[in-house]
């Protein structure tokens, strides 16, 4: 499992450690590397010395961290600790199931909680331009998140999620996502023995593949280089051109008129 290769004593939220948010291009990239949107070459990491109150101080190599939130530390724990503890086997009647309730389901509702506050930010972060009235309305019109993924997704893409997360070559991750949100919500509407110990496994299994999916869709939709904030934006300021220019030329005429009347 991918864990395994976790450095000890580090939990499951390292998955966001080493990344940052490109001055160039604003997308999620490495902190020492290439940036893999718009090719923008790595910081030095070498100390640098500077001149403080008349004396030479060094001053480490220190970058702001990426799109990684409080939210993401505090679910990725959560998941980590339900996997790693020690299994609590349902109460014998739910037993009586053919396919009996995972003892871990949580873990996919907790999963899917996560994935719908990536999905908002993904989102915010596409219409980062757009008034944020606008924004926020939207948002709500759209609130669930399988219409997001779809329904908005087509109207400021032309695709879908799942679509986009198959063109970057993650189509493993879409299926685990479709299975997650139908068993999720059979789950949550009557049938809790839908989320059974395989999807669990499965979730766990592809949790750090989900993560690199959904960075992949950022730096294709959310960025300056590739996505809607810079085409927004064109859009805004070519819509207010004229009326910017039309109120300057009235209040020249107001200007000329008062001139005149003096
Ligand atoms: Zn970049």
């Amino acid at each position: 499992m991918w864990y395994d290769t976790i450095e000890t004593g580090k939990s499951w939220s390292t998955l966001w450690s080493g990344y940052t948010i490109c001055g160039e291009c604003q997308g999620i990239r490495m902190t020492r590397g290439t940036c893999s949107v718009c090719g923008d070459l790595p910081d030095s990491v070498e100390s640098r010395t500077m001149e403080i109150d008349g004396r030479n101080v060094a001053v480490c190599f220190a970058v702001p961290g990426a799109e990684g939130r409080y939210e993401d530390w505090v679910y990725l724990r959560l998941i980590e600790q339900e996997w790693k503890r020690p299994e609590h086997l349902p109460t014998p009647s739910l037993l009586d199931h053919r396919e009996r309730l995972s003892p871990r389901a949580s873990i996919a509702i907790l999963f899917w909680s996560y994935f719908e506050t990536r999905i908002e930010r993904l989102l915010r972060a596409c219409l980062c331009n757009v008034p944020p009235r606008l924004a926020d309305d939207t948002l709500q019109r759209y609130s669930g998140i399988g219409i997001r993924i779809d329904r908005l997704y087509r109207i400021l893409f032309e695709t879908t999620y799942w679509d986009d997360l198959r063109d970057l070559e993650h189509g493993a991750v879409a299926d685990l996502l479709r299975d997650v949100q139908q068993f999720r919500n059979e789950f949550a509407h009557g049938n809790p023995i839908s989320i059974t110990d395989d999807l669990v496994k499965a979730v766990v299994e592809k949790l750090k593949d989900e993560h690199e999916s959904w960075i992949a869709v950022f730096n294709r939709r959310a960025t300056r280089k590739n996505g809607l904030r810079d085409r927004i934006g064109q859009c805004l300021m070519a819509e207010r051109l004229p009326s910017t220019a039309s109120l300057i030329q009235n209040l020249c005429n107001a200007i000329m008129t008062q001139t005149q009347e003096d």
